[in-house]
C-alpha cells in the first residue's frame, strides 16, 4: 500500500526565480503554475502593517537609498520598520542585489530595475490569492513566515499577535484553513501555540545543526519542521549514493512533516541538474514538502513522481 504520497510544493517568495521575489506579479506567476502554497514573509512597518518582504532590511531589493537618502541608520541600512506603509508604497523593487557592488545576486533571473514592481501588504497578498481562489476555482493556500519577531520587540511591536489577527479575520484560524504559519525563533512559535492560543498548522524553521536535539521539544506546540535541505544531506558513500542524517525519519515518528528549503534551479551545486535535486529531496531524504524558486519545474517534476509511486493496476 502505497502511504502519504501527497507531497507539497511551496512558490518560495513567490516564482522568484522569475520576477523579483515577493512582488504581486511574483505571486499571481506561482500561483498559475499551480502549486500548494505562496510564501508570505512578514516584516512590520512603522505603522504596524505587515509588509510581505524577505528581510528587515529595504536596500537590497529596493530604490529606497535614492529616494529617501536621508532615513539611513547608522549600520548604512534602510529597515522597513522605520518607513509608514503609505512612504513604503513609494518605493521601486527590483531583483535582488548586492548594495555594495549594486549587482545582481542571480545572474540570470530578471533584469534589475526593469519594468514596475512595489511592495504590497499581507491583507493584499491574501486578497489576491483568495480572489484567484474565487476565479479560478483552485484552492491555493498561504504560507507566512514571521520573520525575526526578537528584532519586532525590541522596537515595541507584536507582530505574530499582529499577523494572527489579520489571518483569523481572512478565515485562517485552525489546521483546517489552508494556512501554514512557519518561523525560525523557536520561543516565539511556542508562544504563538501556548499564550496566543493559535490553531493553525505551524511549521518550526531550522538552519543549525544543533537544533536537531530539540525535536521532541518542537513536536509539542509545532505540525512541521522546515530545515534547509543541505542540513540533512550528507555525502556519497563508496558506492555513490547519497547519506543522509536521520532528521526526517526522527520527525516522522514524532508525528512532524518535513518541508525543506529552498530548491533552486539556478544553484544546483554538486548535483547535475533540478530533477536530480528534487529526486533527492523526495526519494532519498523524504521530505513531505519543499520551498522552491520554481513552482513549474517542482510541480512538473512531482506529477511524473507521483505517476511512478502510483500503483500499478490490477
Ligand atoms: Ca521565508
Amino acid at each position: 500500500m502505497i502511504k502519504n504520497t501527497k507531497k507539497t510544493i511551496i512558490a518560495h517568495r513567490g516564482a522568484s526565480g522569475y520576477l523579483p521575489e515577493h512582488t504581486l506579479p511574483a505571486k499571481t506567476m506561482a500561483y498559475a503554475m499551480h502549486p500548494d502554497f505562496l510564501e508570505q514573509d512578514l516584516v512590520l512597518s512603522k505603522d504596524d502593517i505587515p509588509i510581505v518582504i524577505h528581510d528587515i532590511y529595504l536596500d537590497n531589493i529596493t530604490n529606497v537609498a535614492e529616494k529617501f537618502p536621508n532615513k539611513v541608520r547608522n549600520d548604512n541600512r534602510f529597515y522597513v520598520i522605520d518607513f509608514t506603509y503609505n512612504e513604503l508604497l513609494q518605493l521601486n523593487v527590483t531583483e535582488r542585489f548586492d548594495v555594495k557592488t549594486d549587482n545582481a545576486i542571480f545572474k540570470n533571473r530578471f533584469p534589475l530595475w526593469k519594468s514596475h514592481f512595489k511592495l504590497h501588504s499581507l491583507q493584499d497578498e491574501i486578497e489576491l490569492i483568495q480572489g484567484l481562489n474565487k476565479s479560478t476555482g483552485n484552492n491555493i493556500g498561504i504560507y507566512p513566515e514571521i520573520k525575526d519577531p526578537y528584532f519586532h520587540n525590541k522596537a515595541g511591536k507584536d507582530i505574530s499577535r499582529i499577523v494572527l489577527k489579520i489571518l483569523s479575520d481572512y478565515g485562517y484560524k485552525t489546521k483546517k484553513d489552508n494556512c501554514i504559519l512557519q518561523c525560525f525563533d523557536a520561543i516565539e512559535l511556542k508562544r504563538i501555540r501556548i499564550e496566543l492560543k493559535s490553531e493553525l498548522f505551524l511549521v518550526q524553521l531550522i538552519e543549525f545543526k544543533e537544533n536537531e536535539k530539540h525535536l521532541k521539544e518542537y513536536a509539542t506546540y509545532a505540525d512541521g519542521l522546515g530545515p534547509w535541505y543541505k542540513l540533512i544531506l550528507k555525502g556519497k558513500d563508496k558506492q555513490g549514493h547519497w547519506q543522509t542524517t536521520s532528521l526526517v525519519k526522527e520527525a516522522h515518528k514524532l508525528g512532524l512533516v518535513v518541508h525543506a528549503y529552498t530548491f533552486r534551479a539556478d544553484d544546483l551545486g554538486v548535483f547535475s541538474s533540478f530533477d536530480e535535486l528534487l529526486e533527492i529531496g523526495f526519494n532519498t531524504l523524504k521530505l513531505d514538502g519543499v520551498f522552491t524558486d520554481f513552482p513549474d519545474k517542482a510541480v512538473s517534476f512531482l506529477k511524473n513522481y507521483q505517476l511512478f509511486l502510483a500503483p500499478l493496476p490490477i
